[in-house]
Formats: C-alpha cells, sequence, structure tokens
C-alpha cells in the first residue's frame, strides 16, 4: 500500500499528527491485536470530529475484511474499509473517497497482479507473495473467512518480481503464503513428465525461481504439514540459494486436540516431517506456532504439546493462547479452557520453549556461519549484525556499513537461544 501511495504522489509523514490519510493496516487472528485497533482509530476520529475535518481515516487488512461495513456503523468518521483484496487498488479508492463517498471495499475478488512496484523496509531483502488466502477450515482461525480462497501466482509473475528484486541490488527473497506448500493447486494443468502432479507445485516454483541473478538466498514461510512432501525437503537440501530454515507450524502435540482443530494430520507424522528435515539437513532452522488452551484441552494433552516441543528441540516456536474468534466453529463450543489455565499453560510453554531453543543453539558454538550482514548493529556501531541461512542473528565486531550486503564467514564462540556471537573470517 504504502508503495502504491507513493506512485500515487503521497509522501510519507513523519509524525502522525502531521498526515492528510492515516492507514490502519490491521490484523485480526487474535482478539488482542483487533482491539488494539479500535482504541487507536478511537483517537483519530476523535482528533477528526474536534478540529480535523479534511482527515481521512483508512482501516485496511483482516480487521476491515471481518468488520466491512461495521466498522463505518461503529466509526463513522472512517473514509474508507479495504480488505487485503484491494490493498493495491487504496489509491483508486482514496480518489473516490477524494469525491466525497465513504467507501467500503471487502468483496473477496480475484486479485490483481501489482503493477505498483512494492515499497520495501529493506534494500537488502524482500517479502515476496507467491499464494494468498486459505482453502484450510481449521476450526479456530479466522483466516479463511478474512483473506478467501488461495490464489497461486503466477509463475511468470513471481520470477519477474524477482528479477526486478534482483537487478535493484536485492539479496535475500522470503516467499510468502499462507500454506505456502499448498501452491499451485489452483493453477491450471498437469506436469509435462506424466507423473500426474499438477502443472505446478510449490517444488516447481523453487527450482522454476531458484537461478534469479541477485539473488543469493531465497527463504519461504507458512509451510502447513499436510502439503510438506519429501520432494520439497531434497529441493531445499539440493538447490544451493535455499536457506535451511522452516517455519511449520504444529498447534498441538495432541491427537484429539489436531483433530478437533481439523488440522489433518497427526503428532507422528508431523514428527516425520522433522525427521525427514533432520535427515537430509541435520543443522536446519525449524520454528513452529502452537496454541494452548484449545476448548476441551486437558493437562494431559497440553503435556503432548510440550513433549512435542522436546522431541522436535524446535528453534523457536511461536506461542498463543486460543483467542475465541467471530465466525470460527470452536468459538461457540461449550468447553472453553478458564483464561487463568491458558496464562498458567502459556507462561510454561513459553518457558520450554526457551530452554529448548537455548540447548538446540549450542550446535553452532565452533562452527563458521556464512552470514549476509545487514548493517551495523544498531546498538553498538563497531559490531556488525546479520543473519546465517538458519536465520538466527549472528553478531561480531566489524564495520557494518562497509560489509552491508555481503556473505561473510563468521565464527561462531558463544551463544544465547536467539542470537549468535562471533568473529569474522579474513
Ligand atoms: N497458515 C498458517 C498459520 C496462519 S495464522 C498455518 O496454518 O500454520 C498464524 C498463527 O496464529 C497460527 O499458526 C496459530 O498458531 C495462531 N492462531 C490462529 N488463530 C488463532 C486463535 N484463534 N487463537 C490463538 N492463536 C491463533
Ligand atoms: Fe488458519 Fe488453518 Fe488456514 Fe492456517 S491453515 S490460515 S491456521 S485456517
Amino acid at each position: 500500500m504504502a508503495g502504491t501511495l507513493e506512485s500515487a504522489g503521497y509522501t510519507c509523514a513523519e509524525d502522525v499528527s502531521d498526515a492528510d490519510v492515516i492507514v490502519y493496516n490491521t490484523c485480526s487472528i487474535r482478539d488482542k491485536a483487533e482491539q488494539k485497533v479500535y482504541s487507536a482509530v478511537g483517537k483519530q476520529a476523535k482528533r477528526k470530529r474536534n478540529n480535523m475535518g479534511g482527515l481521512k481515516i483508512v482501516v485496511a487488512g483482516c480487521v476491515a475484511a471481518q468488520e466491512g461495513e461495521t466498522l463505518l456503523r461503529r466509526v463513522p468518521e472512517l473514509d474508507l474499509v479495504l480488505s487485503p483484496h484491494h490493498a493495491n487498488r487504496i489509491d483508486q479508492l482514496l480518489e473516490q473517497v477524494d469525491q466525497g463517498s465513504q467507501v467500503c471495499a471487502v468483496e473477496p475478488i480475484q486479485i490483481a497482479e501489482d503493477i505498483a512496484i512494492p515499497r520495501r523496509d529493506s534494500d537488502l531483502t524482500a517479502w515476496v507473495n507467491v499464494i494468498h488466502g486459505c482453502n484450510e477450515k481449521c476450526t479456530y482461525c479466522v483466516v479463511p473467512n478474512t483473506r478467501g480462497i488461495e490464489q497461486s501466482r503466477a509463475p511468470e509473475a513471481i520470477r519477474r518480481e524477482m528479477l526486478a528484486l534482483g537487478e535493484a541490488g536485492y539479496k535475500e527473497v522470503t516467499l510468502l503464503g499462507q500454506n505456502i506448500d499448498a501452491y499451485g493447486r489452483d493453477l491450471p494443468g498437469a506436469a509435462a513428465d506424466g507423473s500426474g502432479r499438477r502443472a505446478w507445485t510449490f517444488t516447481d516454483l523453487l527450482h522454476y525461481v531458484h537461478d534469479v541473478p541477485g539473488i543469493e538466498r531465497i527463504r519461504f514461510a507458512t509451510s502447513h504439514p499436510r502439503y510438506f512432501t519429501e520432494r520439497l525437503v531434497r529441493a531445499c537440501a539440493e538447490l544451493p540459494k535455499m536457506c535451511q530454515f522452516f517455519h511449520i507450524p504444529f498447534q498441538s502435540g495432541s491427537d484429539e486436540i489436531l483433530r478437533e482443530m481439523k488440522r489433518g494430520y497427526t503428532h507422528s507424522r508431523y514428527r516425520r516431517i522433522m525427521d525427514n528435515i533432520r535427515r537430509h539437513m541435520p543443522d536446519a532452522s525449524i520454528s513452529g506456532d502452537a496454541i494452548v488452551g484449545f476448548p476441551g484441552e486437558t493437562e494431559e494433552q497440553f503435556e503432548e504439546t510440550c513433549a512435542l516441543v522436546r522431541e522436535v528441540g524446535f528453534d523457536r516456536v511461536n506461542t498463543a493462547a486460543y483467542s475465541p474468534r467471530p465466525s470460527t466453529p470452536a468459538a461457540l463450543w461449550d468447553n472453553q479452557v478458564a483464561d487463568l489455565i491458558k496464562v498458567d499453560r502459556l507462561h510454561r510453554l513459553n518457558r520450554l520453549v526457551n530452554e529448548v531453543a537455548e540447548e538446540r543453539a549450542q550446535r553452532f558454538v565452533g562452527s563458521t556461519a556464512q552470514v549476509l550482514v545487514e548493517g551495523p548493529n544498531p546498538k553498538k556501531s563497531d559490531e556488525a549484525v546479520g543473519r546465517n541461512s538458519q536465520n538466527k542473528l549472528v553478531f561480531f565486531p566489524g564495520n557494518g556499513l562497509q560489509l552491508k550486503g555481503k556473505l561473510v564467514d563468521v565464527q561462531i564462540d558463544y551463544v544465547h537461544a536467539y542470537t549468535l556471537f562471533g568473529h569474522m573470517l579474513t
């Protein structure tokens, strides 16, 4: 959206009080994120009522998709409500606002290819969408309602965007999708090799974009265990630009809870995927997401989640207490877990996750990491910081400004759970 607005002649204000247009890009995955939006928007609406008649207030993202016109009724000072499907039309929608209408663009549509050059926060690493939406029906999740059905971008469009990034000096690309390994299911055709596979799978896409000049590293997120194939693991092990980093949410370690969540896999299938990755790439980083306190979760079932975390030895786990979401089945069940129990389980799981991550990080001590330097350490100017292939932050003495954008070898001397420290090898 920032890119589209800049191409339309808008510039970024330093301070929110100087802005003529304020865009809230919102998340509705959990209730807390949604409530933050209402309090932030409410403040600006009040300012507008009091003295800023010309101010335009925009709510974009998943809260916009979820609430639609309700948002306009709740906060009548809003000028524009637009769902993610319409994000790249924000300039045209603001023109409609200029003509005096209040606009609500939330109907799910075929997403048009971006024509504007997206603005990116870094000049080194970029995110590239490969698939929008989600076709799953996890019983806790609001995403299928807000993001709509899967829409894979054309492989040629993805490659074109990566070629432009490579030419502009970007070194690393993270390919993005809700369930990125489901890529291609909605694209027509069958593979030419007579294997019966679809014309395009995510693995085919990796082979197709892998040689883009200038791009030295490729990551991807998020993977869904149901679609994570052995073929994909092999491609990641064989293609040299692929980073050894996997984000594969598991949500729970209990087969009963996974069934209630409608995740479509079991604890042991998840373990087999992990074993597969470790067999091909013993040092790969693996991160996941987990939910505690899903309706009906017993202490024993929670313990199964803890057991999975211990067995796999994750590098990181994003944890959350279950949050009932509008229009999702599990929100209506009468076996909700008490908040106090959820919070207690969350704390216990977080403690375990940190212990496991710290233990797992020890494998790097004494090893040599290839680090893509992002610049100086913001807190210590005589140090440089970057990431290794496993997506860990690495700090080392050196001139971050001079080294920025270079791949350098760093010997790791000591580690914390989520950061590594070492010295550069010359
Ligand atoms: N498509 C990805 C995850 C997308 S949502 C997948 O299926 O793995 C990101 C994370 O938010 C999820 O992995 C889940 O852990 C968390 N999440 C989603 N809905 C939630 C809810 N209602 N309460 C708590 N956490 C939730
Ligand atoms: Fe939500 Fe499940 Fe889709 Fe992930 S796969 S976005 S958790 S519905």
